[in-house]
């Protein structure tokens, strides 16, 4: 399946002087299901390639954060937002650039398949093992905070 290229598509500045891709900001889908966490492995080519992290990536203008995580949820690993319920926002706000965590909830932890190629894997992975694996250091950050919601 091919999907437009988004008018938020490309990189932007915050104020603390980070280059983050997304004009509009970026969001992620950060699911919870039991004791472990949907993660996506990164291809090596993507920037900060290997790492692990949510699924996500830049909100189109206008677009909610909630709307985005789910788009690009579906995009990179098929998954449906029938099969989980969002519980929460978190908004990691840099200036001029943030990135919103939407937290949801998954009863089932349903078999996903990465779809894009600049995804090499989507895990269910356990919360006391997140830590174990190289992280995105956007998620890095964030992940103490977010696990304890
Ligand atoms: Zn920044």
């Amino acid at each position: 399946m091919l999907f437009p290229r988004g008018d938020g598509d490309g990189w932007a500045r915050c104020a603390a002087g980070h280059r983050h891709w997304g004009l509009f900001g970026a969001a992620g889908l950060l699911v919870r299901s039991g004791g472990a966490v949907l993660l996506q492995h990164r291809a090596e080519w993507s920037h900060h390639g290997g790492t692990w992290g949510i699924l996500g990536g830049a909100r189109h203008r206008a677009e909610s954060a909630a709307a985005a995580a789910a788009r690009e949820a579906a995009e990179e690993a098929g998954l449906d937002p029938a099969d989980y319920t969002v519980t929460g926002e978190s908004v990691d706000d840099h200036g001029g650039w943030s990135y919103t965590t939407v937290l949801a909830h998954a009863v089932e932890r349903v078999t996903l398949t990465a779809l894009t190629a600049e995804t090499l894997a989507v895990a269910w992975v356990p919360v006391d093992e997140v830590t174990a694996l190289p992280l995105h250091p956007g998620f890095a950050a964030t992940w103490p905070a977010l696990r304890s919601r």
